[in-house]
């Protein structure tokens, strides 16, 4: 299928706008991703409708925990991803296209077969996942509309390589989206990712402009991005351009694909994280990755009390009333049906 967003040049080139990589690409070449090829000067998208993966997940897995506590999401992915994280969790299907020849396999579904799977498991949402749905956003899109229909939301969990461009035009169907900030230093994003920190920092800033419900998350890589200062610096751009109210996750890094010489990140530095965040003035600092540990429960930033608590993707009691905390009556904030 002819993919959306690009520009044809001349001798048969192309530039894809569709992430900030903006690939050029000659005829018979594939972009970053792997995932979109030049026929002819005729960008294509090799992945449209060829799902990898899909499932039904609590929200709370993506992580959203201030969009609709308790309820399913239906998920799904392609292979592709735009980003090269040497951490990647989900490498075999992210990297697939990158690590085994360009490799693209799938079951072919159609946007109205994945809406109707989803509203027949009783989700409420689906989340484009797993890999990265900036490279799948054809389908995407497509699915996000005829779901729109339906009365269902839309999330997107994404490193938040898209283009302004591309963010605009999918904006009136994403309700939400958990957008990882991998760390604040152009360095680790540059050698550890393969991509650029400012890119981020504007999809983020725009999201928050568009009114697209916002979570982030920061996977902590032991004694690569785990420095105090710098934490704070993230946490500090969090709390000033995104606004207090943003939940920041704070997840645990387990040795995987290229990084498995390193070790655990230690309770400790999430723990001493999560300070970080709330002292730059977060109302919402989650560590994840840790089952059991007691900052998975969101706590009223007014009066401490506990307005929802989880244990791993299971939410148990919300003591939230209209959107307020039921002891002191302040604002949590979150969509919460
Ligand atoms: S989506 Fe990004 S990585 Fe893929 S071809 Fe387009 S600009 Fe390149």
């Amino acid at each position: 299928m002819e993919a959306y967003l690009y520009e044809s040049l001349e001798d048969n080139k192309v530039k894809c706008n569709l992430c900030s990589h903006r690939c050029l690409i000659k005829d018979g070449g594939r972009g970053i991703c792997g995932v979109r090829q030049n026929a002819g000067g005729s960008l294509q998208t090799l992945v449209y409708g060829k799902l990898i993966a899909r499932h039904i997940d609590p929200i709370e897995k993506k992580p959203l925990f201030h969009f609709l506590p308790g309820t399913l999401s239906y998920s799904i992915a392609t292979v592709g991803c735009n980003f090269r994280c040497q951490f990647c969790q989900n490498a075999d299907i992210a990297q697939m296209p990158a690590d085994h020849n360009g490799r693209i396999v799938g079951e072919t579904c159609s946007p109205s077969s994945v809406v109707a799977a989803a509203e027949y498991g009783g989700c409420q949402s689906i989340s484009y996942t797993y890999t990265e749905p900036t490279v799948f956003f054809e389908f995407a899109y497509e699915t996000a509309k005829l779901a729109a229909d339906k009365g269902l939301r839309n999330v997107f969990v994404t490193n938040g390589y898209m283009t302004a461009e591309a963010l605009e035009m999918i904006h009136p169907y994403l309700n939400a989206a958990n957008v990882d900030l991998k760390a604040f230093n152009a360095k680790y994003y540059k050698e550890i990712c393969g991509a650029r920190l400012k890119h981020v920092q504007a999809t983020l800033k725009l999201m928050k402009s568009l009114g697209i419900f916002v979570e982030v998350t920061t996977l902590i890589v032991p004694d690569l991005n785990d420095d105090p200062a710098e934490l704070k610096d993230l946490a500090e751009f969090i709390a000033q351009d995104l606004g207090p109210a943003t939940p920041w996750h704070i997840s645990r890094f387990h040795p995987t694909y290229k990084l498995t010489g390193s070790h655990p990140t230690p309770v400790k530095t999430l723990t001493a994280a999560r300070e970080i965040g709330l002292k730059a003035g977060l109302r919402y600092v989650y560590t994840g990755n840790v089952p059991g540990n007691a900052a998975e429960n969101t706590f009223c930033y007014s009066c401490g009390e506990t307005a929802i608590e989880r244990r791993g993707f299971q939410v148990g009691k919300l003591r939230i009333e209209g959107g307020q905390c039921i002891k002191c009556g302040a604002k949590i904030d979150g969509i919460w049906q």
